[in-house]
């Protein structure tokens, strides 16, 4: 059989054709394998199953409750006043930092994925966080140089077994590729500061911070990341200390506003 130039053009068409559905099969074969193997319960509910490229279940994003704007400009929170900062925080002192984000309200879901995460050892929920708090910081654009985080005292670290703001940390600076460091150190053990009130809350956390690193913190802007913001007692002695330590700019960062 001679092959002229029309008949060649044939059998190419025919195999590039027989080659894309041969591709397209395999592909939708892998997929439905994919789909079937690499599937896992929802880390929140552990009841909804989602596929490997998902972090909670559509149920469960759909049920959080984020913070909306207008913002609070010391807490991130949302504003219900007409002025700069929200009814809670005119009543607290003024802030020490430049700038502050918060994703959730402490409220319905959200308020089990902080607990579940912060207190029940439920670390797998830091990949959804840190996804939230990576959407955060590009939406706002937020500029920093070094992510650091609210320490714990070793009793308490050794106790819970991690630090829920440093494993955000970490998580956060693979994202954007910008080291995190220890800059901070808790010289004294706390009790829980909840239940105490603002002047208690001062005198306890006066001299409990201390710097380490200084070299790092000097004309640096610094993102300081924590989990849910109270009062912002604790965020506050913080970012004083860094001030002193000579950071040039702070924005704070917390998964929940209560
Ligand atoms: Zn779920
Ligand atoms: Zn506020």
């Amino acid at each position: 059989m001679i092959l002229n130039k029309s008949s060649f053009n044939f059998f190419s068409r025919k195999f590039t054709a027989v080659f894309f559905y041969c591709r397209n099969l395999t592909a939708k074969f892998l997929n439905i394998i994919f789909s079937h193997f690499f599937t896992y319960t929802c880390p929140l509910c552990k009841q909804n199953t989602i596929h490997s490229t998902e972090l909670l279940c559509e149920e469960c994003i759909s049920e959080l409750d984020f913070i909306a704007a207008p913002y609070c400009k010391s807490c991130g929170g949302s504003n219900d006043t007409i002025f700069e900062f929200c009814s809670q925080c005119l009543k607290e002192e003024k802030q020490t930092w430049d700038k502050a984000f918060s994703i959730f309200n402490m409220k319905n879901l959200s308020r089990d994925l902080i607990i579940k995460y912060k207190y029940y050892g439920d670390i797998a929920l830091v990949k959804p966080l840190t996804k939230y708090c990576f959407q955060k910081i590009r939406e706002s654009g937020i500029e920093f140089d070094i992510i650091t985080y609210v320490p714990l005292h070793w009793i308490k670290y050794v106790k819970r077994g991690y630090n829920q703001s440093l494993l955000v940390s970490n998580f956060l600076s693979k994202e954007t590729s910008i080291p995190c460091k220890k800059l901070l150190k808790r010289t004294k053990f706390t009790k829980s500061q909840t239940k105490l009130s603002n002047v208690q809350r001062r005198k306890n956390l006066k001299t409990v911070f201390k710097t380490v690193n200084i070299p790092a913190i000097k004309n640096q802007r610094i993102l300081l990341v924590d989990d849910v913001y109270t009062t912002g007692s604790t965020l506050r002695a913080c970012a004083k200390t860094l001030r002193k330590s000579g950071a040039k700019e702070i924005s704070i960062l917390t998964l929940a506003r209560r």
